[in-house]
């Protein structure tokens, strides 16, 4: 008889939990995933891909806007809020359904239940109270938007996951962060219709990404009418007639319909039994992982946003792939957290790869920039006054390309694209020598020939 009901208990359904499973299943082990909520996780159900349906329904007003320089003549238009939810929810249930379709075929057991850890190799399950022991137990139970319990009036505020079921479209929201749920918010409610404020402490958007990106990206966003507040924090927020009011740091007060706290996000680990389980947390309650993903306790690993590396889907993904290999193919693999590519679904649309220009000044002695501003070809006819951005950085020594950032139209496709050449060791003179796809935007990386300024131990050099 097995020593263990289950070889791998993994806790949690969404992209790295049933990556792990299904995978696992598939390979012959016997596998149990417990989900709490539903089967897909944050980026199924309440994050990447709702999220990027309503990207694609707020691009419209801006299509129908530019259509009559193309000579379309279009006749009066409306949105329907309730339109877009009730579509975009039969869209979720159906991507939930194939879910748990990967699990079953493959013959994992799907619990709908919370689940927590008991011992190093136990795990109730919550839905009646049942003990079930596993030779890997994996966390993999994600984050939730940070509440904000500290800010009188939270409970007045909504995060992210509310958006997705509102019932009308707010006529006015302020946002507090400037991160990339926050900005990607802004952009799909103000496309939509919403009069936008943004609130964040520092000084400019986006912190962490190439500054030339975060000054055009603020820059495009103002002048489609969001409104940004530097500088300050929410003091207060009290209810105001049907609406709400916000009181700043500076002083400043602020009604709006709604206001969005996307001011990070918080691990699942609370009361999940991993601390007395002799599992080792972060300040914040983050799982401590070594690099093949294994917890202080061997028999107990964590993969995705429950562990302090990048909180992307692929990302969690990757690293539940990898976990596989090393339990069970015989093949310790870690995963790779180098130039992984990211894009912010803002609009215009930022795609990143590599180092920012500050980050590679520190590392390196002598760069290279070359940096491009225009107008995409098709906002011409149209008359859009919007600016697509483009910037390689490369190493002046070598050549080697160390970072390369887009704001425009695609630039999460030509992201993902450019990451495989950077994954490769690409330098400028590969780029140089590709022959350029006319018309596109994207020629412009292969034919910006000479560098628009050095960067000298730290300075800029014209
Ligand atoms: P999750 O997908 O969060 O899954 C964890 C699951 O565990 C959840 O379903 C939860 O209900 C369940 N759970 C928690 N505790 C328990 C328990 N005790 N018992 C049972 N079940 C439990 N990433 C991108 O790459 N691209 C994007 O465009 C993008 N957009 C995003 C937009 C938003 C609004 C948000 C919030 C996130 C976005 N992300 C995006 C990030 C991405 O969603 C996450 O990085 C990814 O989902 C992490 O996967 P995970 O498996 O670690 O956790
Ligand atoms: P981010 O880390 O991107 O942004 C958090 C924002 O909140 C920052 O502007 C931060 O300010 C601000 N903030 C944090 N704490 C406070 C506070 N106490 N008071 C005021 N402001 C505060 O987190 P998000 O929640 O936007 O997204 C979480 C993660 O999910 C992202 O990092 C990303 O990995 C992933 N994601 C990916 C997407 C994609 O791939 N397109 C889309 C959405 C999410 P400051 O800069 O000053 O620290």
């Amino acid at each position: 008889m097995a020593q263990f009901d289950y070889d791998l208990f993994v806790i949690g359904g969404g992209s790295g939990g049933v990556r792990a499973g299904r995978v696992a299943a598939s390979l012959g082990k016997r596998v149990g995933v417990a989900e709490e909520s539903r089967f897909g996780g944050t980026c199924v159900i309440r994050g990447c891909v709702p999220k990027k349906l309503m990207v694609y329904a707020s691009q419209y007003s801006k299509l129908i806007e530019d259509a009559p320089g193309y000579g379309w003549q279009v006749g009066e238009s409306s949105f329907d809020w309730a339109t877009l939810i009730a579509n975009k929810d039969k869209e979720i249930a159906r991507l939930e359904g194939l879910y748990r379709k990967g699990l079953d075929t493959n013959g994992a057991d799907m619990i709908d239940s919370r689940a927590v850890v008991t011992g190093p190799n136990t795990v109730r399950i919550e839905a009646g109270g049942k003990e079930v022991s596993a030779e890997t137990i994996l966390v993999a139970v994600g984050g939730r938007p940070n509440p904000m319990k500290e800010l009188a009036g939270h409970e007045h505020c909504i995060v992210s996951d509310d958006i997705f079921d509102l019932e009308a479209l707010p006529a006015s929201i302020v946002i507090l962060g400037a991160g990339y749920i926050a900005l990607e918010f802004a952009c799909i409610l103000s496309q939509l219709g919403s009069k936008v404020t943004v609130v964040l402490r520092g000084d400019e958007i986006l912190r962490g990404f190439d500054m030339d990106v975060r000054l055009h990206l603020r820059g495009e966003m103002e002048k489609k009418g969001v409104t940004f507040i530097t500088g300050a924090q929410f003091e207060k927020v009290e209810p105001a007639g049907r609406g709400r009011e916000v009181t700043l740091t500076n002083g400043e007060v602020l009604k709006a319909d709604q206001v969005l706290l996307a001011a990070g996000r918080l691990p699942n680990t609370d009361a999940l039994g991993l601390e007395a389980a002799g599992v080792a947390l972060e300040w914040g309650g983050k799982v401590v992982v070594d690099e093949y993903s294994r917890s202080s306790v061997p028999s107990i690993c964590a993969v995705g946003d429950v562990t302090d590396r990048v909180q992307l889907t692929p990302v969690a993904i990757h690293e539940a792939m990898c976990l596989i290999e090393t339990l069970y193919k015989d093949n310790p693999t870690m995963p790779d957290h180098e130039l992984v590519a990211t894009a912010v679904f803002t609009q215009p649309e930022v795609g990143t790869i590599g180092m920012s220009e500050e980050e590679a000044a520190e590392k390196c002695r002598d760069l290279d920039v070359y940096k491009s501003v225009f107008r995409p070809m098709k906002y011409i006819l149209p008359g859009r006054d919007e600016k697509m951005l483009m910037k390689i950085i490369a190493e002046s020594a070598t050549g080697k390309v160390v970072g390369v950032h887009l704001v425009g139209p695609d630039s999460g496709e030509m992201a993902q694209l450019l990451g495989i050449s950077l994954k490769m060791g690409a330098r400028k003179e590969d780029f140089d020598r590709t022959m350029a796809v006319h018309p596109t935007a994207a020629e412009e990386l292969v034919t910006l020939y000479s560098p628009s300024y050095h960067v000298r131990d730290g300075k800029r050099v014209d």
